[in-house]
Parts: C-alpha cells; sequence; structure tokens
C-alpha cells in the first residue's frame, strides 16, 4: 500500500540529483560588492569560457519612475548596455583576456574599444544596481554616511560638490564617489567609459551624465537629472561597496 507521503518519498528518491553549480569567487576581487551583485560581476571561475553577463535589475523596469522613467530604462540597459556586454564580449573572444571578469578586464585590458567597452560594461552595472524606488528625503545612514561627513562635512555638502562635478564634466563620462587607498572618499570625474577602478580607487556610487543617461526625460536639463537622482539612490548598497 502506497499513501501519497510515500508516493512522494519514492518520486523524490528516483529523482537524479541537482547539478551543483560552483559560483566561486576570485580572491583578487579589489572592491566589495553586496551579495546579490557579487554573482552579477564575477566570473565562474572553473569556466574560463564564461562571457560577462547583463546585471539582473533589482526593481521593475518603471520601479524608478518619475526620476528615471520606463523608456530610460529599456534604451539605456536594454540597448546601450546590451551592446557595451555584446561588443566586449566579441573583443575579448580568443585573447588572453576571454574569461576575465569586468574588474579584471577594466584594470588589464589596453586603451580603446577593448577598455572602452569593458569600463562601460562595469560602470553599468554599479549604476543600475545602485538604485531603488524614489524615497524623499532619502539619506545615508550608518556607516556611509560617517564616511561622507569625515569626507566632506555633511551630506548636503557631499551632494553639492558631487553635483558640480557632474555638471561640469565637460561631453560624455561619468561623475564618481570611491574609496582612495587610505580608505577615504573622494569625487572623480570619468571622461567617456573610463572607471576610477583603472587608477586604484574602490568605485561606490557613479552618475551616468551620457545624455543617453538623461535626454528622453530631461533634455538638456543634465542638472535637474542630478538634483533628481538623489531620491533613488540606495545607500545600502553603495555601503555595501566600501572596503
Ligand atoms: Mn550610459
Amino acid at each position: 500500500f502506497i499513501n501519497s507521503q510515500n508516493k512522494e518519498a519514492m518520486i523524490a528518491m528516483e529523482m537524479p540529483p541537482m547539478p551543483y553549480v560552483e559560483q566561486a569567487l576570485e580572491p583578487e576581487v579589489s572592491f566589495r560588492l553586496v551579495k546579490s551583485e557579487r554573482n552579477q560581476v564575477i566570473n565562474n571561475k572553473n569556466n574560463k569560457k564564461m562571457k560577462i553577463q547583463m546585471p539582473v535589475l533589482p526593481y521593475a523596469t518603471n520601479a524608478l519612475e518619475p526620476v528615471i522613467s520606463e523608456q530610460t530604462i529599456n534604451f539605456h540597459y536594454g540597448k546601450h548596455l546590451q551592446n557595451y556586454v555584446n561588443t566586449i564580449n566579441g573583443l575579448v573572444e580568443g585573447t588572453e583576456f576571454e574569461g576575465k571578469n569586468l574588474e579584471e578586464l577594466v584594470k588589464t585590458v589596453p586603451e580603446g574599444p577593448m577598455y572602452n567597452n569593458a569600463g562601460q560594461s562595469l560602470n553599468h552595472t554599479l549604476y543600475f544596481l545602485q538604485f531603488m524606488a524614489p524615497v524623499k528625503d532619502n539619506a545615508p545612514k550608518g556607516k556611509i554616511a560617517d564616511a561622507i561627513n569625515a569626507a566632506f562635512g555633511s551630506f548636503e555638502e557631499f551632494k553639492k560638490q558631487f553635483g558640480q562635478a557632474a555638471t561640469s564634466l565637460f561631453g560624455s563620462g561619468w561623475a564618481w564617489l570611491s574609496q582612495d587607498k587610505d580608505g577615504k572618499l573622494v569625487i572623480t570625474k570619468e571622461a567617456n567609459g573610463g572607471n576610477p577602478l583603472r587608477s586604484g580607487l574602490n568605485p561606490l556610487m557613479g552618475i551616468d551624465v551620457w545624455e543617453h543617461a538623461y535626454y528622453l526625460d530631461y533634455q538638456n536639463r543634465r542638472a535637474d537629472h542630478i538634483s533628481a537622482v538623489w531620491e533613488i539612490i540606495n545607500w545600502e548598497v553603495v555601503e555595501g561597496r566600501l572596503k
């Protein structure tokens, strides 16, 4: 006699074991990512042919509205980032860089198309994973707030200096909050697809000031976009990147 419970157990015993997928972390990872984003940036160590992957958005494509519209996400994430990821995968194929993770690529590839596309892939991975649905009067707390206050005096002063860097950047590029070798927070500007990791900094938060990041929603009003973006920064994610 087989009751339903026994039957389930028997079926379960006949099931082949689940394949074990090892998600080994590279020991030389040079900056800390929160757990949810780690596996998105770091390739499987045991598979040298593993390609750079798109990050999985931790929110719905319309969740950042009205700060960033669904239409902008669809183009920026779905078209621009997908294109950078496809391009870097194509460029490294058959070279010594194939199978390396994004951080290694950004630190070691030659200037030119490889650095531009590796940089933009890492930049946008950090960018899209640092957002959340808008929160009024959103502000950092705890360790990240302390680090910002220590470096800039106050969150208000930090926003002022960061906004100044982002709006004064000529042409296409990024404004970054990073950690220097001594652990101190610094604001830097990068042209085009540059990432602070290239010069030994630990990037914590980046704001994209390429026109494709804001033109559909703000047209030429870059400063308005920058001042709105503070509502959607997930400071817990940023804090998780501190060394
Ligand atoms: Mn972009």
